[in-house]
Formats: structure tokens, sequence, C-alpha cells
């Protein structure tokens, strides 16, 4: 289910407020989180100095557990806590078999107006050929509001995050 990430913006440091999407997904420890795009309301945030704005998640105050920026992945945690410490893996969990998207797979898309299907057309770096491989190319694009959607795989597992309108989009995992 798609949730709504909120930075409600900051006069003082003349940032604007942002909106992206996102989904409940486990963090790579193990701890429940919520996983969206790190441009927009994660960066905006970070970006306000005076602690007057807030991140939040569908309503309820976030903060930034984990920010990836080479993926364009971050993933959020219920509460205020400035600095959310990384949680330890809870006993007994066995991190799961990172799933790398492969092109020609078929995924599903969380987005805010429903769920759509896509074909990855390419697994990509960043910018450059020789960046590591984190992105995936889909075969459609998106809206603006749509970046931090969710990318299912058909066992149903969170892979990465809509990171701009052109399709691309960044692995959670690795
Ligand atoms: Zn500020």
């Amino acid at each position: 289910m798609p949730m709504k990430i909120q930075f409600s913006g900051c006069v003082k440091c003349r940032l604007p407020a942002h909106v992206a999407q996102g989904s409940k997904s486990e963090h790579p420890s193990g701890a429940l989180a919520i996983v969206t795009c790190f441009h927009g309301p994660v960066h905006a945030a970070k970006r306000c100095i005076c602690g007057a704005s807030s991140l939040s998640a569908d309503g309820e105050p976030a903060s930034v557990l984990e920010e990836v920026e080479s993926r364009d992945v971050a993933w959020l945690v219920r509460g205020t806590e400035p600095a959310a410490p990384r949680p330890t893996p809870m006993p007994g969990h066995r991190p799961r078999a990172l799933t790398r998207p492969l092109v020609g797979e078929r995924v599903s898309v969380e987005l805010p107006s429903g769920t759509v299907t896509a074909t990855i057309i390419g697994v990509t770096g960043r910018d450059h050929d020789a960046d590591p491989q984190q992105e995936i190319l889909l075969d459609r694009g998106f809206a603006c509001g749509d970046s931090g959607s969710a990318v299912l795989n058909v066992d149903g597992e969170i892979v990465a995050v809509v990171r701009n309108t052109g399709g691309r989009c960044g692995f959670v995992n690795g």
C-alpha cells in the first residue's frame, strides 16, 4: 500500500515542501521500515539546518533510518528521534537473499493511482556505464509525484523504488 512521505518545507532555510511515495518494507537489518526515494522529502529535510521542519509518513512524524544517495533510496522509521539508531538484526533473523532485478523480468509498480505492470529493459549504472549497476530502466515512464513508489517482483518483494519520470528505479538492496 503506497503511503505519502512529506517534508513540510522551511521558510527560514528557503526550502519548499516536497512529497513522494513510500511503502512499508523490511530494512536489510530486519527492522520494519518505510522505503522511499532519497531525493525530494528526505534530501530536503537534510538541508533544513534550523530544525523547524519535519518529515512525515502519512501525517505521522518520521525520521531517517538509512539513506543511500547513489541508489536514490532511503528508509524511514516512525518517530522523531533526530538520528534513529541503525537497528541491529532481530534475534533469529536471517537476511533474505538479495534479489537482483534482471532484464526481461516483469514487475509491478504501486503508484498512488493504482498498481501497474512493467518490464525491465535495462540494468544500469546511475549516470555512466562505469557506475555500479544499481538501477533498473522500465519500459514505461512516471509522473513527478510517483517518485519513491515501490517496484515489486513476481514474488511480491520490493526490489526498487521509482527514481525519475524516465522510468529509472534504484535498487532497494545491493
Ligand atoms: Zn530550516
